[in-house]
């Protein structure tokens, strides 16, 4: 089995926390719940990722999606690269908006109109402000482990991020702004009504993780989400999607299309723009035409809908589209998983799996977990030395139980192969114990 030695990796983020905070321009890189060393990457191609000492990588993290069909793929490349002898930015309109929205509108028919932004964060941040706005309420229901950005309204109990380092929310959000913010326990219908009976009548939205991959990977439950879409339309709150993660992920119509449920807003991000930092939020046409400037709810944005993310964008989508990937994405990821689950279970290792379509999650445990308390009763121990051997042996997931897992279009019979196979040697030599 490889051993990576990661030498220069080790000096890079030496040097990069002298530079920046932690090392690093967005916490979960830092490998701290792993107590590992970050690996620094130069280039990717496919399903690979080649570090600064020129180790290769077997990519499960895709970017944390957008990579849906392979680093670098050729269409993206060139339509990026055609973009940019034209002109990287002109502040003013271009048909490349129009393109994207047309092409998302195509697969997310509750998305009646769209803004784009520049991340997922600005998306979810919007989509709060406009369900106020339109509604003339404050209080918004959110649930323990669903992450939405870095949003202040939204940073309570908020997952991956902020569990991994233990933070039950942040510092810096003002305790008048939290009160208006309610987090109840994911899939539980019982502790939902509780607190919506509570504050319903000035409950301007609801704010789930249909899918949730800010917990490691934990579907909702299709009764626990028709309950929210039931409540909030019987009250004319407006149920807010935050697809960030799980559109184009799951499937073409994200998972609104695979519970058959249909939210008043969506936030989208990650996959939309094909590898360059894009967001976006749509939904319903009267509650987006409330928006700037049809509108009196404010949003703006300098580099918003920049001609290179919309383009590559558009190549992604379009590629989405025609290939339709996620069948295929969900057999391959069953094949990865399954043959995880039987390695683990032969060395008596309990371990649970789940997926669908291009978004995956193992969990040490037996049971697979309903909400991100489970999630927390999973074994670190074992999570850390198995995910540190990984890495160092060229195999790059998530390095934190509380992230989801992602399988692109490149990820081929051999590559899953290989990977079990080290996976099966790194059972061999021993992840249970203690280091
Ligand atoms: C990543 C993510 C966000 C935030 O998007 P950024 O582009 O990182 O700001 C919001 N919601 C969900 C579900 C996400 O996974």
């Amino acid at each position: 089995m490889k051993h990576n030695k990661i030498d220069k990796s080790i000096a890079l983020f030496k040097e990069a926390k002298t530079l920046m905070p932690g090392g690093v321009n967005s916490p979960v890189r830092a490998f701290k719940n792993i107590n590992g060393n970050p690996i620094f990457f130069e280039r990717a191609s496919g399903a690979y990722l080649y570090d600064a000492d020129h180790n290769e990588y077997i990519d499960y993290i895709g970017s944390w999606g957008p990579m849906i069909m392979g680093h670098s793929h050729p269409d993206i490349v060139s339509a990026i690269k055609n973009q940019v002898e034209l002109g990287t930015s002109y502040g003013a309109p271009t048909s490349l908006e129009s393109d994207v929205a047309r092409l998302i509108k195509k697969c997310i028919p509750s998305i009646e109109k769209i803004r784009m932004v520049n991340s997922g964060t600005e998306a979810t941040m919007t989509t709060i402000r406009l369900a106020r706005g339109f509604t003339g309420r404050n209080k918004i229901i959110k649930f323990d482990g669903c992450y939405h950005g870095h949003v202040d309204s939204l940073l309570i109990k908020a997952g991956s991020g902020v569990a991994t380092f233990g933070l039950p929310d942040s510092p810096g959000v003002p305790a008048d702004l939290a009160k208006y913010t309610f987090s109840c326990e994911y899939n539980n219908k019982e502790q939902f009504l509780e607190i919506y009976n509570e504050i319903k009548d000035d409950l301007a939205a609801v704010i789930v993780e249909p899918i949730a991959g800010n917990m490691g990977f934990v579907p909702g439950n299709e009764d626990f989400l028709k309950l929210l879409r039931e409540t909030t339309s019987a009250n004319n709150s407006i149920l807010i999607f935050d697809e960030v993660m799980s559109g184009f992920r799951v499937s073409l119509g994200g998972a609104q299309e695979i519970y058959n449920i249909t939210p008043d807003l969506t936030a989208l991000g990650k996959v939309i723009g094909g590898g360059l930092p894009v967001g976006a939020f749509g939904g319903k046409e009267e509650i987006m035409n409330y928006l700037a400037p049809s509108g009196p709810v404010y949003q703006a944005g300098t580099l918003s809908g920049n001609p290179l993310a919309m383009a590559g964008g558009t190549a992604l989508l379009q590629l989405l589209i025609k290939e339709n990937p996620f069948k295929e994405l969900e057999k391959n990821a069953s094949v990865l998983l399954e043959g995880m689950k039987a390695l683990m279970i032969e060395s008596g290792i309990p371990f649970s799996i789940n997926r669908i379509g291009g978004m995956f999650g193992f969990f040490f445990s037996e049971e697979l977990p309903n909400n991100i308390n489970d999630v927390a009763k999973t074994d670190d121990v074992i999570f850390s030395n198995f995910l540190n051997s990984c890495i160092r042996s060229g195999i790059y997931f998530a390095p934190s139980k509380y992230e989801a897992g992602f399988i692109s279009a490149m990820h081929k019979d051999e590559e899953i192969n290989r990977t079990l196979e080290t996976v099966k040697q790194i059972i061999q030599k021993g992840i249970t114990n203690e280091i």
